[in-house]
């Protein structure tokens, strides 16, 4: 064996190891059929999972102020058949057509904020080289968001970090692969997902973002969602949650419970950086996420 493929595979060795240990620390018993992708026979189960949050149980301000909901109008994503028939999961096991998660087509027509056209490239031209609120003058990168546009599961997290700014990607430091791990768990990948922020600029010192901040911001991050028109939202955290929703209920009453954004349904969980802090909260977290995982699984086609 040659040392390069030696030390590839002691690395892959390693990242499995530490999944291994992650999903241990959520309580996650069967590895192998846990991790297959909306595995029914998982959907009401005993024991598992994960849990978390960033700046702790952070209250924020611009929650504070509850605006009306339905500030848009989304037409009805057409379901698309997912075309491949199998797919491998994280093991390496054969995910049945049945048990994977279809993506569906981006929606016909949308929203009337700002532009007319509903595309996500046109979110980011309209955000362009942003200085609409006062945390453009810290930031380097405007760290609008990643993943699949057409994803029946978007994430939503607080803002960037300094790893973040530095990248231009939404969780990418540590937080970031926790939350990595999290989806893994959840028999998907990263790529599968849409992950985005309720603001895009990162707040100077990690500190929460600030009402008006938010106010900005958060028109951009609603366009998003209303355009991917995803089955689930999944609120990381408190100022996730109470931005979406417009209340100031804590995040640690209301987590583990669905809720609803414009007709979309909302789990609201714990952040992966309160999680680093608090390992012991990840299995609160697993116990949310299993509630998205089986739901999706109901949402094939
Ligand atoms: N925390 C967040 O809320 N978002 C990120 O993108 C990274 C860390």
């Amino acid at each position: 064996m040659s040392e390069e493929i030696l030390a590839e595979t002691l690395t892959i060795a390693g990242d499995i190891k530490n999944q291994l240990k992650f999903y241990g620390e959520m309580g996650l018993e069967d590895v192998g059929g846990s991790a297959r992708a909306f595995d029914k026979t998982h959907s009401a189960d005993s024991a598992h999972s994960i849990s978390e949050s960033p700046s702790a149980e952070v209250t924020l301000s611009a929650s504070q102020d509850l605006r009306p909901e339905g500030q848009f109008r989304t037409d009805d994503h057409t379901p698309e058949r997912n075309s491949q028939t199998e797919q491998a999961g994280l093991f390496g096991e054969i995910i049945p057509a049945s048990q994977q998660i279809t993506q569906r087509r981006r929606p016909a027509g949308v929203l009337s904020m700002e532009s007319r056209d509903p595309s996500i490239d046109a979110i980011r031209e309209d955000i362009g080289d942003c200085r609409r609120c006062k945390l453009h003058e810290h930031r380097r990168t405007i760290v609008f968001g990643e993943g699949d546009p057409k994803a029946k599961l978007v994430f939503v997290g607080e803002g960037p970090g300094a790893d973040e700014d530095a990248s231009g990607r939404p969780f990418v430091g540590r937080a970031g692969q926790l939350l990595d791990k999290i989806i893994a768990a959840m028999g998907l990948n990263r790529e599968d997902v849409y992950i985005a922020n309720i603001v895009k600029c990162r707040p100077p010192g990690n500190r929460a973002p600030e009402r008006d901040e938010v106010d900005t911001c958060e028109p951009f991050l609603f366009r998003q969602l209303a355009f991917i028109h995803p089955e689930v939202i999944v609120a990381l955290g408190s100022p996730a949650f109470q931005c979406l929703l417009r209340t100031k209920e804590p995040i640690t009453r209301a987590r583990g419970q669905w809720r609803d954004w414009n007709g979309i349904k909302v789990m609201p969980t714990f952040h992966p950086a309160f999680l680093l802090r608090s390992p012991d909260k990840k299995r609160e977290v697993w116990e949310d996420m299993k509630k998205v995982r089986d739901y999706l699984s109901t949402k094939q086609g």
